[in-house]
């Protein structure tokens, strides 16, 4: 049995949610932080969930740009899935602004990652309109890769209820629209590197752990602190790490 991961899954949106009432699904393993995101991007292949992208930046309508860990290209439809990596307790409802993270020692405040989702399925929506395919269904999932979540919100199954939501979908999209798809999505990816977008692309993606409270020079949390100006967030490192967030 593939008894790896995952904590939670939460599906964002879109799209008729035809087989599961609710959409948060509980795990109970847990994985190495680092290599999480490889192992979803491996299971999501395994699963026949058709091509896997990982890590694209698009651009998005109002002029921002949106990294997305990966995105499954399916005769289904498009599943957006946002990693998170975080241990600890997890506390959030959907309609939250920030999230909490709970370690043994300290309290982390984290942007809403269904929102943060959505904004993704948003991304590719537009993507997917202004290449010529308005239709095609996209589905956001956000998968904590450690950590217990706790939300109001109904929880069951494992990774597996990702599995059978996939699996309970009906295939809508030819071979032909998915590989065309497909395509795109990763030409718009190689070019996003080759076109010197690059700067851009590292800026979004600190901008994003920065929204998300993580210091975008260790990878720690940033934490609120007290100085003579006031609360600020300041890297949880200090002092070997000087990172502050401006406000
Ligand atoms: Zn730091």
């Amino acid at each position: 049995m593939e008894a790896w991961v995952i904590v939670l899954i939460v599906l964002s949106v879109l799209g008729s949610i035809a087989c599961f009432g609710l959409p948060i699904y509980y795990g109970n393993q847990k994985l190495s932080g680092q290599t999480g995101e490889k192992y979803v991007s491996r299971y999501l292949q395994k699963l026949g969930c058709g091509e896997v992208i990982n890590n694209l930046i698009l651009e998005h309508a109002e002029g921002k740009t949106r990294q997305l860990d990966h995105i499954a290209v399916s005769a289904k439809g498009l599943f957006v899935i946002e990693t998170k990596d975080r241990s600890g307790i997890i506390y959030g409802e959907e309609n939250w602004h920030e999230w909490v993270q709970v370690t043994k020692t300290n309290e982390y405040k984290f942007y809403n990652p269904i929102k943060q989702n959505s904004g993704q399925v948003r991304a590719i929506e537009y993507f997917l309109k202004n290449n010529g395919f308005p239709k095609v269904p996209v589905f956001g999932f956000v998968i904590f890769l450690n950590g217990e979540v706790f939300t109001k919100t109904k929880l069951a199954g494992t990774f597996v209820g990702f599995i059978k939501y996939f699996q309970c979908k009906d295939d809508i999209l030819t071979p032909d629209v998915v590989d065309e798809i497909y395509k795109k999505l990763q030409a718009a990816k190689d070019n996003s590197t080759v076109s010197g977008k690059q700067h851009t692309k590292n800026v979004k993606t600190m901008l994003d752990k920065i929204e998300n409270n993580i210091c975008p020079r260790c990878n720690s949390n940033l934490v609120p602190r007290k100085g003579r100006y006031g609360e600020f967030y300041g890297c949880s490192k200090y002092p070997s790490c000087k990172f502050v967030k401006k406000q």
